[in-house]
């Protein structure tokens, strides 16, 4: 179980009960509190000593330290609540060259900004922000050298997914799309104060060099939430807004968007896109 001070830093527990960081919910706040865990996660992405690492919300600093300490050439982290500013002040003064706090909303920052290439995103994330964060990294993809982020292990597994399967919807396509991605491994909602009703899964996403297929990210977006708004209906009724005319795309008007693969998607959207 936890050990949180084997790192010679003032152990996790203490700083959650000397800065009074009740979890709250509207923040997601889910605080993970095993060490062990925290280095798993860090080590996860491998050499990180080249490497600016921009964190969402740090919380009592559990992940952050394990990064810093795992030797990340510099971290900047993005907090919401002012009350895990104060209490981070013990990883500024330990590592005062190497950690930056930035005290915010993650979701109203232009994180490229934050850092120079290469730059990585490492988060155990708030789970009511998750996916709208993922999304607006995705478009910007290539600025990243990678991501390590934990969501929920339902989320987790709508980004793996595969075409047909019930999972497979918009975050799959998207994401597959752009990136590269991999479940690392599953924590226990015991791993965190308080424990969350579901299953965590930590994912590794490595922006592809060049998409699986060509199209705008518009015209892409468009098309997969076109077609998944009515993910059960064959798609000459789903895709109907779009007035493509599928035979000649050689995609079957009578197949569901569950079925088609990611180059399927790109090929709508080119078309989509010459027509508007
Ligand atoms: N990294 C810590 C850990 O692993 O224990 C905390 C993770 S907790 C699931 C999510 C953190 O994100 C909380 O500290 C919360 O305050 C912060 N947060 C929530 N919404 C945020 C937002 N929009 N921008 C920045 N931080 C946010």
């Amino acid at each position: 179980m936890s050990n949180d001070s084997f790192d010679g830093l003032v152990p996790l527990r203490e700083i959650v009960s000397n800065f009074d960081l009740a979890a709250q919910k509207s923040l997601g706040q889910n605080f993970l509190m095993d060490m062990n865990l925290t280095y798993r996660i860090a080590r996860t992405a491998g050499d990180l000593s080249k490497i600016n690492v921009i964190e969402i919300g740090p919380g009592p600093g559990g992940l952050t330290r394990a990064i810093l300490k795992c030797g990340a050439k510099k971290v900047i982290s993005i907090e919401r609540d002012e009350r895990c500013i104060d209490a981070l002040r013990y990883i500024s003064d330990e590592f005062p060259d190497r950690f930056q706090l930035i005290h915010g909303d993650a979701l109203e920052q232009d994180i490229i900004k934050l850092a120079p290439a290469p730059r990585r995103i490492m988060a155990n994330l708030p789970y009511n922000v998750a996916t709208p964060l993922l999304i607006s990294w995705l478009k910007r993809a290539k600025e990243f050298e990678g991501m390590t982020l934990m969501f929920q292990k339902e989320v987790a597994d709508r980004l793996v997914a595969k075409p047909r399967t019930k999972a497979y919807g918009r975050l799959s396509v998207m994401t597959g799309w752009l990136c590269e991605v991999k479940c690392e491994f599953n924590i226990d909602p015991k791993a965190f104060t308080p424990a969350p009703k579901v299953i965590s899964t930590v994912v590794t996403l490595k922006p592809r060099a060049q998409p699986l297929a060509s199209a705008s990210w518009n015209a892409m977006e468009h098309v997969v939430a076109t077609a998944f708004g009515q993910r059960r209906k064959m798609l000459r009724q789903s895709l109907k807004p779009l007035e493509l005319d599928l035979a000649s795309l050689g995609i079957s008007e009578t197949s569901r968007a569950e079925e088609l693969e990611v180059e399927d998607f790109a090929k709508l959207a080119r078309a989509f896109a010459e027509k508007t």
